[in-house]
């Protein structure tokens, strides 16, 4: 897992990231994007391939992988 994440950061140096979100095509800010991995395991590895994409605040929130930081909201609450 460590190196796969290595060789990712990597092959992002040696390149610029479209910062373009693959599912709205919305131009990104470089500090909001974020970078989703899916990596099949031994199973489905014969049928699928690793997938690395750019994705924005919205598209990952309804992906339902989006969190708020329990700091954040503890914050929001003191208002
Ligand atoms: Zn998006």
């Amino acid at each position: 897992m460590r190196s796969t994440v290595e060789s990712v950061g990597a092959a992002e140096q040696e390149a610029p990231v479209d910062r373009t979100c693959y599912r709205c095509d919305r131009d990104v800010a470089t500090e909001y994007y974020f970078r989703l991995s899916a990596t099949p395991r031994s199973a489905t590895r014969d049928r699928f391939r690793p997938v690395t994409r750019t994705c924005c605040p919205d598209c990952v929130a309804a992906l339902g992988l989006l969190e708020f930081d329990e700091r954040w909201l503890d914050a929001i609450d003191r208002r």
